[in-house]
């Protein structure tokens, strides 16, 4: 049987929806990146030689159009409204006394509620018709909201298409789903740095960057956001039956969308005061913020019955947690020169414990900031975390101040090399490319984890190197010796052997290390891995214009001239070249060939139980090497499930389905 065009681009549709959900949603990818990044480029170029077949829903069109020039006015069906707030324990047990009464429930009888994570982002209405993502919206001022569909788009845990891995479950006519969208800690931190090379102003917090993110008129640039979502209710729906607010997650579940899986059902108050004040704490080891938990009635029936206030429903409060927040002097205020010359002031705290760590530094982002603030040396400061390692200062408390305080100069020149900086946007920069400081942040970079991953090679160490005059840059840590190790401070004769072992082993490094190492603008890990896969070897990326760069997917405009301007600089066409001389590896290593087996290839399989010959891991990398693909599931899409010792339930699924099913000794001569 062979697949019409149409067909064939409708399956590849589902492939990437199902990989899209594994990585995003579920947090557990079956492919590897590369694999998922041919599959994307399969179906474009099949979208491409076949627009007609192209639609909406299509994993490929999370981007499209042009950028708008303002955001229409959506109406909400039903209001938004805010969410009453509450701040102990006991305004928790009135809230559940005030329910009790107005519902008429006996005060000793248990009311069952369901307590989630308030996520510190922004509210969105995501609404579908037909199974179809038609309209997203922000909440606006509750009634009308700003529509940000494009924007929405290209949060990849958004589906397109409401697919249930339950295939029993049907797709309602219309159903609209709430979520807050939310920045990760760790992207924040990236989408700071990358602000801070491009001289633009860095965000006070996640929630600033995220509503930042989802407020642009051009989609392309929030679709580099990585803005992430959790979806916690269902507003409007049409032909379903939803008894409680579980049931309402458990379908958004089934559905595809991401629910915090920190959620609770408890079975009276007193659990949900336990279970805020566990979170309390908790909260600050996740990757993003909560700042509190909002605990809903269980039944919807009760939602209808206590309705809502002019401001909020009655049915739902939160518990809100307080920022910590410390008091501490400014004792000294000091300039930072960063990797690509930006030059930052950085205040040095009287030590505080704040979120139990003891905080000796504080950002102060950027000279303008620290006027804007009127930040003095010898000031009282009320610092905070937020999402970063570093703190922040929050504020000054000015009336503290006593006339010993001293405003501090921002630098004419660098107190490095000295050269003179040029001010670009709100930053200060030197652009001296021989500034030491920078060199060594370079270097530091260079050695770290995520780029060619030298150990012991440390900032304490490269600080020595480089004043010293060892090393200049990061290509002279090729041509130390021994000898030049062996004498400095905290090194002895075994470290230094073990320094020089590493160095030279990093030289083995593949293409995209070395790419992500060589400290290019906004080319972190992730993206040198895009840059590598496409190109091949440093040289085919050294000569790549503006226009070869733009055309990658996931490479856009601001990274392209970036890139382009990195190796134009002669600076770096020298230090290439020592790269070079030295040896270092400048091509991407091959990746295992796929050989397409026909009995393998384009088919899908599901695995269960045990197999002899091969663990779980290596059964699939050996399926997908052969062109096969790999389902979590059994369903009517699946062609063979592959059975070893004490299957499970699968079995009896691919039974009731006629799926083929292979022990391990057919799976073996299929696969000769
Ligand atoms: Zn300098």
């Amino acid at each position: 049987m062979t697949l019409t065009t149409k067909e064939k681009i409708e399956q590849l549709r589902d492939v990437v929806r199902h990989h899209d959900r594994k990585y995003y949603v579920e947090n557990n990818p079956e492919i590897t990146d590369y694999e998922y990044d041919q599959l994307v480029k399969e179906l474009q170029q099949l979208e491409k030689t076949h627009p007609e077949f192209i639609t909406s829903d299509s994993p490929t069109r999370r981007v499209g159009g042009e950028p708008l020039t303002q955001f229409p006015t959506v109406e909400h069906k039903i209001p938004m409204l805010s969410i009453d707030n509450t701040y102990s324990d006991k305004e928790l047990n009135e809230f559940d006394h005030r329910i009790k009464r107005m519902a008429g429930i006996d005060a000793h009888k248990d009311i069952e509620y369901v307590v989630e994570l308030k996520i510190d982002g922004i509210a969105v209405t995501l609404w579908y018709e037909k199974g179809l993502f038609v309209r997203g919206a922000t909440r606006g001022d509750g009634f009308k909201g700003d529509d940000v569909t494009a924007n929405l788009r290209t949060v990849r845990q958004i589906p397109l298409k409401l697919d249930p891995v339950d295939k029993r479950q049907k797709v309602p006519q219309v159903l609209e789903v709430r979520g807050e969208i939310y920045l990760s800690n760790k992207e924040f931190q990236r989408l700071n740095e990358e602000r801070e090379e491009e001289g633009e102003p860095q965000f006070a917090n996640p929630r600033n960057a995220a509503a930042g993110s989802l407020k642009l008129l051009d989609p392309r640039i929030t679709a580099k956001r990585n803005l992430r979502i959790f979806t916690y209710a269902i507003g409007y729906y049409e032909d379903l039956e939803l008894k409680t607010h579980i049931q309402c997650l458990e379908l958004l579940r089934v559905f595809g969308f991401p629910v915090n899986p920190h959620t609770r059902l408890c079975k009276n108050i007193e659990a949900v005061i336990h279970y805020c004040n566990e979170w309390d704490k908790r909260c600050r080891e996740l990757d993003y913020m909560v700042d509190g938990m909002v605990i809903k009635i269980n039944s919807l029936a009760l939602h209808d019955q206590l309705g809502a206030t002019s401001k909020a429903p009655r049915w739902v409060i939160s518990y809100k947690y307080q920022p910590e927040q410390a008091v501490t002097k400014i004792e000294e205020i000091a300039v930072q020169v960063g990797k690509t010359g930006t030059i930052t002031p950085v205040a040095n705290l009287t030590p505080v414990l704040l979120s139990g760590t003891t905080v000796s530094r504080a950002t102060l982002h950027n000279f303008d900031e620290m006027r804007r603030k009127d930040i003095r040396v010898g000031d009282l400061v009320i610092v905070q975390k937020a999402g970063e390692i570093i703190p922040q200062v929050v504020s000054v408390l000015k009336e503290k101040r006593d006339g010993t305080e001293r405003i501090f100069e921002e630098p004419s020149t660098c107190p490095e090399c000295k050269s003179t900086v040029v001010k670009d946007g709100v930053y200060l920069r030197c652009y001296n490319s021989l500034c030491m400081s920078q060199a060594k942040r370079r270097i530091q970079y260079f050695a770290s984890r995520d780029a060619m991953d030298i150990e012991g090679l440390g900032p304490a160490l490269i600080e020595q190197l480089v004043d010293k005059g060892l090393v200049k840059d990061y290509a002279d840590i090729y041509s130390l010796r021994h000898d030049d190790l062996v004498n400095l401070e905290r090194m002895g004769e075994k470290s230094s052997s073990n320094l020089i072992r590493a160095i030279e082993e990093s030289k083995h490094r593949d293409l995209d290390r070395l790419i992500c190492a060589l400290g290019i603008g906004n080319v972190g890990s992730h993206t040198a891995e895009v840059l590598a896969n496409h190109f091949d070897t440093l040289d085919k990326l050294a000569h790549a214009g503006q226009e070869d760069l733009e055309e990658i997917y996931e490479i856009g405009p601001v990274v392209a001239r970036s890139i382009v301007e990195f190796f134009r600089n002669n600076y770096t066409q020298e230090t290439i070249k020592k790269l070079k001389a030295a040896g270092v590896n400048t091509t991407k290593k091959a990746t295992p060939k796929l050989v397409k087996n026909p009995n393998v290839s384009g088919k899908s399989f599901v695995i269960t139980g045990t197999l002899q010959k091969y663990s779980r891991k290596e059964a699939e990398t050996l399926i997908r090497n052969l062109g096969g693909r790999i389902l979590s599931g059994v369903s009517k899409k699946t062609d063979y499930l592959v059975a070893g010792e004490e299957p499970g339930s699968k079995l009896d699924k691919a039974r009731e389905l006629s799926v083929h099913i292979l022990d391990e000794e057919t799976f073996e001569k299929m696969i000769q």
